[in-house]
């Protein structure tokens, strides 16, 4: 299939089909992960995948680039849908949660601006790909993930594909980060926030990025640099992620990235892509 050729609506419907088939299959739980691939078959895919979905697209990062050819995203799916891992959509992985489209793991990874040695915070483990394409990158990485089953899932799984070493995973609430960890060269949020979490912003280290999906239904894919003297926005993308819970919906809170160091320098440049009237699953563009 060649989604390139057809449509956006068209992709659109395919998309839905394709994900309320695997919905279906998976029913509420989550199977066991993908075991014994036929690597070679996976191998020409990821290269595809890379070369139609993501530089395609617009990312050039080479360690970005390199790292989603290597890491095996069907092993970090349930296996009744691991057939579908390199095609150009999320998936449900139970509980439901979503792995984000890989374009959208691969644009991430690029905006962290993380080269080795680097040490990055994520929240949202899900499957654990994401954690392991930062660590393919090179990095340390922390992962914390608020649905347990799910967190132990991803754990597993980073262990049987070699990333257990340079992936600490943790079950809890990411809205306070990790700060024993910190300071962090970025930090990546994987689940929608109504608003920006102060915590993380100051458990980056000056000139460190946090990359966030920012709104409710509709949502900007936000990047925050730590200067010195505060925090600069960029907005980049318009997204779909599922819902960040916890602590941030409690609504006591009322914090914005300007309140670290002084004023927030805005710069709203969404310059990638443009809002469509459609709706795509979590972990994507929005269409
Ligand atoms: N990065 C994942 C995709 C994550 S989907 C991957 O590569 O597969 C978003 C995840 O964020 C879900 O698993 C959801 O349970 C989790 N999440 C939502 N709110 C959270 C919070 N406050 N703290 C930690 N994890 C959270």
């Amino acid at each position: 299939m060649n989604a390139s050729r057809m449509t956006p609506s068209c992709r659109l419907v395919v998309r839905l089909f394709v994900f309320f088939c695997v919905t279906l299959v998976l029913g509420c739980g989550m199977s066991e992960p993908a075991g014994g691939s036929e690597e070679s078959g996976t191998v020409a895919s990821r290269e595809r995948m890379v070369r139609t979905q993501i530089a395609a697209r617009g990312v050039q990062d080479e360690g970005v680039l390199r790292a989603m050819r290597s890491v095996p995203r069907d092993q970090f799916v349930p296996g009744a849908v691991a057939s579908y891992a390199y095609e150009d959509h999320a998936l449900p992985i139970g509980w439901d949660q979503t792995i984000s489209q890989p374009y959208i793991v691969a644009i991430m990874s690029e905006l962290a601006h993380v080269d080795p040695p680097c040490r990055v915070l994520e929240v949202g483990t899900g499957s654990g790909y994401q954690a392991a394409v930062l660590a393919e990158m090179g990095c340390e990485v922390y992962t914390i993930e608020i649905v347990e089953e799910l967190g132990h899932w991803a754990h597993e799984a980073l262990e049987k594909t070699g990333y257990g070493d340079r992936v600490h995973t943790r079950v809890g609430d990411g809205y306070r980060g990790w700060p024993e960890a910190a300071p962090f060269d970025a930090v990546v949020v994987t689940a929608a926030a109504p608003r920006i979490p102060q915590p993380l912003i100051e458990q980056l280290r000056e000139g460190g990025r946090l990359v966030i999906p920012v709104g409710e239904h509709w949502q900007v894919l936000e990047v925050h640099r730590r200067t010195a003297s505060g925090v600069e926005r960029e907005q980049v993308l318009d997204v779909r992620f599922v819902p960040m819970t916890g602590e941030i919906r409690d609504g006591k809170r009322r914090e914005t990235a300007g309140d670290v160091g002084g004023e927030e320098a805005e710069d709203a440049t969404p310059d990638r892509d443009q809002p469509g009237e459609d709706k795509a699953e979590t972990g994507t563009e929005q269409e």
